[in-house]
Formats: C-alpha cells, sequence, structure tokens
C-alpha cells in the first residue's frame, strides 16, 4: 500500500520532522493542533491543518476520539503518533487499525508486551536479551524476596511493575530493610500507579546508559543501527545524546547489535524500536524497549546516513528495510544537544515570545525545532524547543563544531540550556567521555556549590 496522506498526531520539532520525511517522500500532510498551537510551525508547513480541542493534552494530542475524526475527515492513510502522546498506547494502534489507517509504528500487541515491565523483561529473557539480575516477576513474599537479593548480592532495587518515568524505585541495602522498603515500594505504587505489583533487581551503582536502535520488517527481517550514549541525565531525562558511545569497541557494539537483531526478528518486529541498557564493567543489563522513535533519533541518522522516519513510513506501507544490515557503515561521530525553554540553573520553566533567532548552520550542523522570530511558546506541553545535533570526522571535532554552533545559536526572549550544554562541553571528564549516569547531577551539584 503506498501512503498519500498521513496525519502527524504530535506537536513541536517531531511534528515538523515527521512533515519534512512525508514531504521529501512526496506524501501530503495533516496538521492537528490544540488551540494554543495555532500558530506552530508544523500547522503552517502541513498540507492541511485541523484543531482538535482546547490546550490540556488530555483533550487534544491524547483525545483519541478526535484525532480519529481528522484522519476520516481529512481522508489519511496513515498517522505517525511521534514520541510521548499516544506513541505507546497499544489500544489507540488497534483503534487506528481497525479504521483501516496504518499505524506507522511497532504492531499493537508488541507495544502492549513492551509497555508492560515485568512482561517486558520476561520477553527479553526469552528474546536472549541479558537481563539485570534479580526476581523472574512478581514479588509479594518477604522471605522470597530475601532470597532473591541474597542471590543477586546487595544493594538491590525494589522497582513498581507500573512504574514510569523513573518513579516508584526503592535502593535497598541491606537484608534488614527489605521489608519495610517492599511495603513503602508497595504502598507508593498502588497510590501513584493503582498497582502495588513490585520486583526486584540487583542496583547497579554507577552504570552508562547505552541503548541500541533497532529497525523490523514485520515479516522476521530485523537489523541494528548502532548504539546512542545518552548517560547524560537529570532527573532521568536525558539533557545531551551521542553516537558511537565513547566506551564502545566495534567488537562491542557488533555483539550487543546482532544480539538485539536477532531477537527483533525472532518476535517479528515491525518499525523502529529502542532497546535500553545499563551498561557497566563491559556488560550489558536490559530495561527497557520503546516501542517508538527516539528524541535523539538524529545522532544515528548522522552517523548512518539514513533516514529513520523515511525507513518507518517504508515499512508502514509494507514495504521492506531498505538496507540490508551488511550495508550499514558507522561513520564519524554525532552529538545532540536538546534546547528546552528552562533556566539553565534551576531549571524552572520559561515559557516567552521569541523575539530574536538565529539558527546556526555551516557544515554538519542541523537544527530540529519549531521555533521562528515572533514564535510564542506555549506553557502547557514539554520545555524543549529544539534540538542541535552536529557531525565530526572524530568526537573531537563534532565537539569542537557543536562549541562553535553553540555560540552562534541565538533565542531571545526566554531563558534557554544553551549555557548549560555550552559549560558541558568545556568539562574535562566530558571531553574524555568519562561520564556516567549519575555524572551530570553531581556536576550540577558541584556547579551549585561553587
Ligand atoms: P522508568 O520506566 O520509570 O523510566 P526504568 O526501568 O527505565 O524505569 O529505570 C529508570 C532509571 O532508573 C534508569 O535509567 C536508571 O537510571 C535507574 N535504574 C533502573 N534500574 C536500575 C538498576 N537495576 N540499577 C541501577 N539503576 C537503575
Amino acid at each position: 500500500m503506498g501512503i498519500e496522506k498521513l496525519l502527524i498526531a504530535n506537536r513541536g520539532e517531531i511534528a515538523l520532522r515527521i512533515h519534512r520525511a512525508c514531504h521529501e517522500m512526496g506524501i501530503r500532510t495533516v496538521a492537528v493542533h490544540s488551540t494554543a498551537d495555532a500558530d506552530a510551525m508544523h500547522v503552517r508547513l502541513a498540507d492541511e491543518a485541523i484543531c482538535i480541542g482546547p490546550p490540556a493534552a488530555k483533550d487534544s494530542y491524547l483525545n483519541v476520539a478526535a484525532i480519529i475524526s481528522a484522519a476520516e475527515i481529512s481522508g489519511a492513510d496513515a498517522i505517525h503518533p511521534g514520541y510521548g502522546f499516544l506513541s505507546e498506547n497499544a489500544k489507540f494502534a488497534e483503534i487506528v487499525e481497525a479504521h483501516g489507517i496504518a499505524f506507522v509504528g511497532p504492531k499493537p500487541e508488541h507495544i502492549r508486551t513492551m509497555g508492560d515491565k515485568i512482561e517486558a523483561k520476561r520477553t527479553a529473557g526469552a528474546l536472549g536479551l541479558p537481563l539485570v539480575p534479580g526476581s523472574d516477576g512478581a514479588v509479594s513474599d518477604v522471605e522470597e524476596a530475601r532470597a532473591i537479593a541474597d542471590a543477586a548480592g546487595y544493594p538491590v532495587i525494589i522497582k513498581a511493575a507500573s512504574g514510569g518515568g523513573g518513579r516508584g524505585m526503592k535502593v535497598c541495602t541491606s537484608p534488614d530493610q527489605l521489608e519495610t522498603l517492599m511495603q513503602q515500594a508497595g504502598s507508593e505504587a498502588k497510590a501513584a500507579f493503582g498497582d502495588a505489583t513490585v520486583y526486584i533487581e540487583k542496583y547497579l551503582g554507577n552504570p552508562r546508559h547505552i541503548e541500541i536502535q533497532v529497525f523490523g520488517d514485520g515479516n522476521g527481517n530485523a537489523i541494528h543501527l548502532g548504539e546512542r550514549d545518552c548517560s547524560l541525565q537529570r532527573r532521568h531525562q536525558k539533557v545531551l545524546e551521542e553516537a558511537p558511545s565513547p566506551v564502545l569497541s566495534s567488537a562491542e557494539r557488533e555483539r550487543i547489535g546482532s544480539t538485539c537483531a536477532k531477537a527483533m526478528a525472532d518476535m517479528g518486529y515491525r518499525g523502529a524500536g529502542t532497546i535500553e541498557f545499563l551498561w557497566e564493567n563491559g556488560e550489558f543489563y536490559f530495561i527497557e524497549m520503546n516501542t517508538r522513535l527516539q528524541v535523539e533519533h538524529p545522532v544515528t541518522e548522522m552517523i548512518t546516513g539514513l533516514d529513520l522516519v523515511r525507513e518507518q513510513i517504508r515499512v508502514a506501507e509494507g514495504k521492506p528495510l531498505s538496507v540490508r544490515q551488511e550495508d550499514i557503515r558507522f561513520t564519524g561521530h554525532a552529538i545532540e544537544c536538546r534546547i528546552n525553554a528552562e533556566d539553565p540553573k534551576t531549571f524552572a520553566p520559561s515559557p516567552g515570545t521569541v523575539t530574536s533567532y538565529h539558527v546556526p548552520g555551516g557544515m554538519h550542523v542541523r537544527v530540529d525545532s519549531g521555533l521562528y522570530q515572533g514564535y510564542k511558546v506555549p506553557p502547557y506541553y514539554d520545555s524543549m524547543i529544539g534540538k542541535l545535533i552536529v557531525y565530526g570526522r572524530t568526537r573531537e571535532g563534532a565537539i569542537m563544531r557543536l562549541r562553535r554552533a553553540l555560540e552562534e545559536y541565538v533565542i531571545e526572549g526566554m531563558k534557554t540550556t544553551i549555557p548549560l550544554h555550552q559549560a558541558l562541553l568545556t568539562d574535562p571528564d566530558f571531553l574524555n567521555g568519562d561520564y556516567t549516569i549519575k555524572w551530570l547531577e553531581e556536576w550540577l551539584a558541584r556547579e551549585d556549590a561553587a
């Protein structure tokens, strides 16, 4: 089936990103937007635009009935959900398909399996992915928990089965705390997620976050596109991402990559996916799989030359992947900075009107952003207003280019995290690639004290 008109069920830079891929493929686009986003860039550029509700996401970007109606009215034959919002909602994917519209994403059953933490871990284990040692599923009995923790070794982490966004976790350092912390984790999980189920894992003290980009055609063929290192995080939110990871050798990349690709082929996975691992002392430990396109996908595009959104759309049309594993070459180094409308020290949101705007350019510089002079950043959504991505033949070259591009980038009318990135890019640890998921918060605490 050839897609002729695609509805973009998202906003901001990712909506623009999807629009661009569509127009390069000769596909017409339908933007949907809340009343707060009537002046957004992707709404201006799309071939058609339909207002689907008031500012609150639950009434617009999460409003399934309004989105399906917009698709029917406009005659769209496909829906791309972007990331966030409805992108990992299996029910939404089912409803889209039940209306005879192509869902640009995985099969609903795979979204469902990977959305349930215990199910996801069990499936990953069965597919041969390396797991964090711990319980095989839910644990309610304290004696059982003790035996599992003894086998894994302390400290352990108690996690809510329905948890998300890094919430609902307790680290336990000794056997005498186990019972109390299990009870606490269970009741907090019940209050936050309506489900008291918890499970136990060995707690890794100082890991990196390394994720593998995978792609499947839904018919048992799958490839991997290498890794991204996303260890620079604040409150479990990624701040800067790079590919390749400063710590992996090509042999290690090949090993974990082919394990992931084989797992996806065995599963019959369709479309883009990311398998997230913690990495410590040379070992990978599966934490979760995201069944969608990621914010940081451009770093992978930079080092492989592949357009991931185009690939997603091809797969949704029932076409095979455009490349085979042996065609993929990893060349050079790419880094992405997430630019947020936030105070770079306190991280307080700082929405406002863009009074002056200048985008960096030049060789190997990419800006994915819907900003323009006069645009009013609405206060209702995520504070990310753009991404600056650069490529270099070496990591050092990419860092120099990124510094140069950040110097050129002018966004006036609000505070942004550009100064934070500028400071990070001169830190010796960062320059050496010597950082873990704990590093940024410790660095921020030191900056605060200084
Ligand atoms: P969520 O779905 O809430 O994001 P994840 O399982 O992805 O939960 O974990 C979120 C974060 O918590 C990870 O990125 C990591 O920083 C930390 N974490 C999770 N499991 C462990 C573990 N076993 N050891 C150490 N840190 C962990």
